[in-house]
């Protein structure tokens, strides 16, 4: 069975004292709602994904809590004059654990282009002594659903990542499939919308490595809050979300993660 993933996404959000003030208030919560389950211990994973700047704060914060630290974006170079970039190995030593890669931001307002992001999707499999885990963000605007391409279109974005590194690749990574026109919208696509998606994306992974398909992390993204969270991720292919305006406040960002916790203790 695959372990639940609950991702936050502060985007260009967030200071030192909120870093502190999420991350403990957050792990409070989820160590007392474990406490009180039959299970007793966390069986999900967290994850924050704050701003550079504090990537380094965050993961020494959570060093002792289940926490895991992910970084928004990162360099698809090793090291070099490129001024403004990050490298893996600078995430990894400060902490990070993950990336998340093509975020429909970076693909929109950065001009993150496919290729480019399977460079990154590769250069973090070539880096084996930075071991992070990618997050690969796929998902379709909504000109895109309304002429009928979504999985077209989300399986195009797939391809060029797996054309080039391969599906073995995929043993460490998480894909996240955030609809364009769900991300901080308000907007989410109904629990059937999304698994529609998300079995596609199983099955199309299915048909090149089956150990893989049944294995990766399929999270969902695009205004998941604590009153959906449970229904989205009680459907078959749906292993948590990838949550952005909910993830900065501890309140929504704990609802989500109990409703996580309720849905594993009643399955
Ligand atoms: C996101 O930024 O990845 C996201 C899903 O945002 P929101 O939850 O605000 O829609």
């Amino acid at each position: 069975m695959r372990r639940f993933l609950v991702a936050g996404n502060w985007k260009m959000h967030g200071s030192s004292e909120m870093t502190a003030d999420l991350i403990s208030g957050v792990a409070r919560r989820a160590f007392d709602a474990a406490r009180l389950s039959e299970q007793k211990e966390l069986s999900y994973d967290i994850l924050v994904c704050p701003p550079a700047p504090y990537l380094g704060q965050a993961a020494n914060h959570s060093e002792s809590l289940p926490i895991a630290v992910g970084a928004q974006n990162v360099s698809q170079h090793e090291s070099g004059a490129f001024t403004g970039e990050v490298s893996l190995a600078m995430l990894s030593e400060i902490g990070c654990e993950y990336v998340l890669l093509g975020h429909s931001e970076r693909r929109e307002l950065f001009g993150e282009s496919d290729t480019l992001i399977a460079e990154k999707f590769a250069a973090c499999v070539a880096n084996s002594s930075a071991s992070i885990v990618p997050v690969l963000c796929i998902g379709e605007t909504l000109e895109d659903r309304q002429s009928g391409d979504t999985e077209a279109v989300v399986e195009a974005q797939l391809d060029a990542v797996i054309n080039k590194v391969g599906i073995a690749a995929f043993d460490n990574a998480v894909i996240a499939y955030e609809p364009v026109w769900a991300i901080g919208t308000g907007e989410t696509a109904s629990p059937e919308q999304a698994q529609e998606v998300h079995a596609f994306i199983r099955a199309k992974l299915n048909g090149l490595d089956s150990a893989i398909a049944d294995k990766i992390r399929i999270v969902y993204g695009g205004s998941v809050k604590p009153s959906n969270a449970g229904e989205l991720f009680a459907q078959k292919d749906i292993d948590g979300g990838l949550i952005g305006g909910a993830s900065l406040d501890v309140d929504s960002f704990s609802g989500i993660c109990e409703a996580t916790q309720k849905l594993i203790e009643n399955t």
